[in-house]
């Protein structure tokens, strides 16, 4: 199975590493032509904008493509870039999930958090890592809740699209992009 991970910007290394281990192969992802080699891939965090603005027409619209037929997940700034509505402030993006996500909702970089077993997924706890993280705020019909911080969801899943508004990279368990990794291999079921 190969994945591709956007490398233009933030801690694409991260997940290639996570990816590595779970016996997955890596492509990273920086050019239009490169969409076409990979089975899956992984939007990392960063910043939302500046992947807007370092994407250039091309790549925009090869990755466009790309999510709207093949699996992908997309993490912090990733799930920003995947969902229907962005607030705080408004931006365009890619369209692909039905949600609503409000970005830096949980503060600024001093107020990030390691949430140690706040939450689980599947039956056991989960470590979540937020760094200037979004919230999501609606989520639309048909969009399953994997995991929660509060009353708000923090993992969620349609069809062959997922979005973390943490950062499952820089937590040791490699259960969420196992769970990903399957979803690649078996396709929406
Ligand atoms: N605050 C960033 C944004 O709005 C996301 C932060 C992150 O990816 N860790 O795009």
């Amino acid at each position: 199975m190969r994945i591709g991970v956007l490398a233009l910007q933030g801690d694409f290394d991260a997940h290639r590493r996570r990816l590595e281990e779970l016996s997955a192969e890596v492509v990273l992802v920086r050019k239009p032509g490169q969409f076409d080699e990979i089975d899956g891939l992984v939007i990392p965090g960063g910043e939302s904008s500046t992947f807007l603005k370092l994407l250039g027409e091309s790549t925009f619209q090869a990755l466009n493509k790309f999510v709207h037929t093949k699996p992908t997940f997309g993490t912090c700034a990733g799930a920003i870039l995947l969902a229907k509505q962005v607030e705080n402030p408004h931006q365009p993006g890619l369209d692909v999930l039905d949600i609503t996500i409000r970005r830096n909702a949980y503060g600024r970089q001093i107020d990030s958090a390691i949430l140690e077993a706040a939450s689980s997924f599947g039956d056991e706890p989960l470590e979540m890592v937020f760094i200037r993280a979004p919230r999501i705020e609606r989520v639309g019909e048909g969009v399953e809740v994997l995991a929660k911080r509060g009353d708000h969801p923090v993992l969620v899943r349609k069809g062959r699209v997922m979005a973390a508004t943490f950062h499952p990279e820089l937590s040791p368990d490699p259960r969420v992009h196992g769970a990903f990794l399957e979803l690649v291999k078996n396709g929406t079921k």
